[in-house]
């Protein structure tokens, strides 16, 4: 049972035998992945108000701070976006502000909101309205919020970090393991395409990097859910009392994700925060959203590398770069995908609502979905 379960409907199952086995995993013991993807995103910061305060995060502003994107700035972003060639518009949150943030709850009521979860309905919309497929990460949600949210978002996502109870998700409000496994399981039931991860350097050890990762297995063996897993290296900001894991670490960490998962869950490694031309040959297949036109507004201290140089380090592992949509492709409807595609297709039908629409959209936007999911569109680094 892990620290926080007892409270939620999850029941994660780890077996020693499997936690010893990825703790003598190396890098020696995977294969370096065929090719390397990334999506093209926008970032939009919806709102920086978070009920937690976790000890190395930047990206939470106080009460009387903290910001609120309107209708217009979320749909001024987003155009931006589209035109500049995204598919995705990333939605990033602190989770659900509490009742200290008075300012925010006020503005939302204002615009004839009573939760963030409906404007945040309201700004996938937008973005869909826009050109783009929305990409959230709004925080812990039940499997209700996500048979909301689903309609408008082409998949979703919530970092786990580790199962571990550590002082860095420190204060009365703390996140706990058992309620981040618990949106994992219910982004499941409710049939969203799933990304999730792993930080690493937060105060976890190895013993409970290995356990984080097979309670991801074990959740998506059960629903076939998560699409791509991020091994993260914590970063150091003025917040922080953590250093950057060493290299060799996140190599070892970086094999044992890949020797945890199974073939269909990608393993990504952030460029802008991981030393990726490191991990390519200890099973990185992914570099997750990357954006040519907004800031990683999660690590502001940290620039996307341009695209030129995600192909350089593609080509320095002797790996071809694709751009992929959020969602991967063993997730989109039959006709979405490239002709024979075989990589294990996941079984029935994971999008849903307005998203499928905005794939078969006979316009410009569409026609980019498509041409990105067969791999005969964008790319053009
Ligand atoms: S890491 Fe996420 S949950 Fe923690 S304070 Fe930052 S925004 Fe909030």
């Amino acid at each position: 049972m892990f620290p926080g379960a007892e409270e939620y409907d999850v029941d994660v199952a780890v077996a020693d035998r499997e936690v010893e086995r990825l703790l003598s995993t190396t890098p020696d013991d995977v294969s370096a992945a065929s090719e390397l993807t990334f999506a093209r995103n926008v970032f939009v910061p919806l709102t920086t108000a978070c009920r937690y305060t976790c000890t190395y995060c930047t990206y939470y502003d106080v009460p009387g701070e903290a910001s609120l994107l309107s209708p217009e700035e979320v749909r001024e972003r987003c155009r931006v976006g589209a035109d500049a060639g995204c598919t995705e518009a990333l939605f990033t949150f602190g989770d659900k502000p509490d009742d200290r943030y008075t300012a925010v709850h006020d503005r939302l009521a204002e615009w004839g909101y009573d939760s963030i979860v409906g404007y945040h309905e309201r700004a996938c919309e937008i973005a869909l309205e826009e050109g783009l497929l929305p990409h959230s990460n709004p925080g812990d949600l039940t499997e209700a919020e996500f048979r909301r949210l689903r309609e408008v978002n082409a998949s979703m996502g919530v970092m786990l970090e580790t199962t571990a109870d550590v002082d860095a998700h420190a204060g009365r409000r703390r996140k706990t393991p058992g309620q981040r496994l618990d949106t994992i399981r219910a982004a499941g039931e409710a049939r969203v395409p799933f990304t999730t991860g792993i930080l690493v350097g937060i105060g976890e050890g190895w013993r409970d990097r290995a356990t984080s990762l097979l309670a991801i297995r074990d959740l998506h063996e059960r629903y076939g859910h998560v699409q791509e897993v991020i091994v993260q290296p914590v970063t150091p900001n003025e917040r922080s009392p953590f250093d950057a894991p060493s290299t060799a670490t996140m190599r070892r960490v970086t094999a044992m994700a890949r020797a945890a998962l199974p073939a269909e869950v990608s393993v990504q490694a952030p460029p802008n925060l991981a030393p990726v031309g490191d991990l390519l040959g200890c099973g990185v297949d992914d570099l997750g959203g990357v954006s040519p036109v907004t800031d990683d507004y999660i690590n502001p201290d940290y620039a996307w590398p341009a695209l030129d140089e995600l192909r350089a380090v593609a080509e320095a592992g002797g790996v071809p770069l694709h751009e992929r949509l959020p969602t991967h492709e063993r997730y989109l409807p039959e006709r979405h995908r490239r002709p024979g595609f075989d990589d294990d297709p996941a079984p029935g039908r994971w999008l849903h609502g307005r998203v499928p629409d905005a794939l078969a959209d006979e316009g410009i936007h569409g026609a980019r979905f498509r041409g990105v999911a067969r791999r005969d569109g964008p790319l053009s680094v």
